[in-house]
């Protein structure tokens, strides 16, 4: 938990209107997502804060699919949203879709009609915009601005009726076409597309525009506090004009800046476009930023919430160092992983003062960070040990507290050894370590009096395990991708997937299991990967023990 934090300007609104009495006191607000994609960090921001708030003021939150158009939504969109709100913590009160709202939309599309307040256009889209002005010249009508009530009634129902073909007609409403506001200036309300839609079929073929349908549902639901980005700050007055001309309940919306993270990109469409183009695995790929990339990854639902808690509210947009994702995630990880022991760049170290054929059994403590060590496990150790290459030198510098000849170190669990020799193959490479060992100095039974500043892990080879590991660096390879000239996948990190083939691992992991995370010692967290199978283990490497860029948190 983190320490008491004043209070978000969201929640100072919402604190007053309870004290005012509006709405008898009650919070309800919605997450509404399009189901055009996977969710990614910066839906988790909102998700966040709509939740957040309705736990604290003892409301509730409606997850309310925005699927008004049917061109790019899909279930699977759906499934994969619900899969992610529920695994960051959250329960929705109802599940609602904008398109259950289709019949009431066009009634109040009717009754705008009918109050001379909206009208059929025939113009193009070309058309529409020229005629609409700049943001300093006003916009100019058109003839059909001046239709009839019954023409445009007709009109609207022969567009209902597919009568019409995409783009042919549409229907705006009359608000003000000299208002500063370009969103005024007689904005779409309904326009005609001829598609299926994955929940209401081949039953419509207008949809409403995301301006006549926020609104409208957030007031059918009858939401309290209409949370949404700073690019909606421009939509709010026909938000509430359609609102208030309806005579609806008056669901009131308010801005927060969105997060944008380092090395990332967070749109969507650009992640679609990654995942379409093979430059990722898919959209739960582990270097994504999606939620579902995230939980393969192996962060813990925890430390996205504390992420998110940590970077505030605000209603100034600003970078957020992706460092400050991943020092939440090792807060939350070191204080529940166990530690197991892996060899990623093996070399092999040979104990020539033990005997060949004898197998020792060490317990060891599951994690010393925890209380109790959190339990135990067995490590088997024998003669020859995995130890990790750059673990020894051949020459090696000054305050080196790793093995070179005449070095000690402490194998960790078991014995101090002392390097004597090393074997190298006809390349120059060093294929052997040898060392002798101090057999007084077993851990936990120690009577040797050495101390030895250096503890290195280790793998017995007799005993060892293999896996695959796949260690994963930033996606890209600049701060703001989408800032750049050209192309943002130009500036694609080309490292950002290291595979090492062959670790070895100590024989616990073999239990490990998905989900759950582990600590590499001296090397990282890692968890199973969700293609991992009993033949063949692949861990994917959550993140590393430290910051690697100087980020303190
Ligand atoms: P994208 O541009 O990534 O496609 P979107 O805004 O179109 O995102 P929606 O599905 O419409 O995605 O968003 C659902 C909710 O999440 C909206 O209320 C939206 O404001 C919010 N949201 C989307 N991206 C962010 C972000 N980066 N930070 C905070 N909130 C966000
Ligand atoms: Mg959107």
């Amino acid at each position: 938990m983190s320490e008491e934090r004043s209070l978000n300007f969201i929640e100072e609104i919402v604190e007053e209107d309870i004290r005012e009495g509006k709405h008898g006191g009650r919070v309800l607000t919605r997450f509404p997502p399009e189901p055009n994609g996977y969710l990614h960090i910066g839906h988790a921001k909102s998700i966040c804060l709509n939740f957040g708030l309705a736990n604290k003021y003892g409301g509730k939150t409606n997850l309310r699919f925005d699927d008004t158009n049917p061109v790019k939504e899909d279930t699977e969109y759906v499934d994969s949203i619900k899969a992610d709100v529920k695994w960051l913590g959250f329960d929705w009160a109802e599940e609602l879709y904008a398109s259950d709202y289709f019949d009431k939309l066009y009634e109040f599309a009717v009754e705008l009609i009918k109050k001379g307040l909206a009208y059929v256009d025939d113009s193009t889209a070309e058309e529409i915009a020229a005629q609409k002005g700049t943001p300093t010249e006003p916009g100019v009508g058109n003839a059909y601005r001046n239709r009839s009530v019954e023409e445009n009634l007709q009109l609207f129902a022969e567009m209902k009726d597919g009568k019409y073909a995409d783009g042919e007609k549409v229907l705006r409403a009359k608000v003000d076409l000299a208002s500063p506001n370009m969103h005024l200036r007689d904005p779409l309300m309904y326009r005609i597309r001829h598609a299926h839609h994955h929940r209401t079929g081949d039953k419509w073929c207008i949809y409403p525009m995301y301006d006549f349908a926020h609104g409208q549902s957030d007031a059918i639901e009858e939401i309290t506090h209409s949370v949404c980005t700073l690019e909606f700050i421009p939509h709010r007055a026909l938000y509430d004009w359609f609102i208030e001309k309806l005579d609806l309940f008056d669901s009131h919306q308010y801005e927060f800046a969105r997060l944008n993270m380092t090395y990332t990109v967070m749109s969507k469409r650009k992640l679609l476009q990654l995942v379409d183009e093979g430059h990722v695995e898919d959209w739960d790929d582990p270097r994504m930023p999606t939620i579902s990339g995230m939980r393969r990854r192996g962060y813990p639902a925890a430390a996205i919430r504390e992420f998110c808690e940590r970077i505030g509210v605000a209603k100034r947009e600003n970078m957020i160092d992706l460092s400050l994702l991943e020092f939440c995630v090792r807060e939350q990880l070191n204080k529940s992983a166990w530690r197991r022991m892996a060899v990623l760049d093996p070399i092999k170290l040979v104990i020539t003062d033990y005997p060949e054929d004898k197998t020792e059994i060490f317990s060891v403590e599951n994690n010393p960070e925890a209380e109790g060590g959190d339990g135990k496990r067995d490590i088997p150790f024998s003669r020859e040990v995995w130890i990790e290459r750059e673990d020894f030198m051949e020459v090696p510098p000054k305050k080196f507290f790793r093995l070179g000849v005449g070095l000690m170190v402490r194998l960790k669990g078991a014995y101090i050894v002392k390097c004597h020799d090393f074997v190298k193959d006809a390349d120059g490479n060093v294929t052997e370590v040898h060392c002798t060992h101090i057999p007084e100095s077993q851990s936990g039974n120690d009577t040797s009096g050495i101390n030895v500043k250096g503890t290195i892990h280790w793998v017995s080879v007799p005993h060892a395990k293999t896996a695959e590991v796949r260690q994963y660096e930033r996606l890209f390879k600049v701060e703001d991708p989408s800032n750049e000239d050209g192309d943002f996948k130009e500036y694609l990190n080309p490292d950002s997937l290291q595979i090492i083939e062959t670790a070895y691992i100590e024989p616990d992991l073999m239990n490990a299991e998905a989900g759950t995370a582990i600590q590499f010692m001296r090397k990282g967290y890692f968890t199973l990967d969700k293609h991992s199978t009993a033949d063949k283990l692949v861990f994917n490497r959550t993140v590393t023990l430290k910051d690697g860029w100087g980020f303190k948190g």
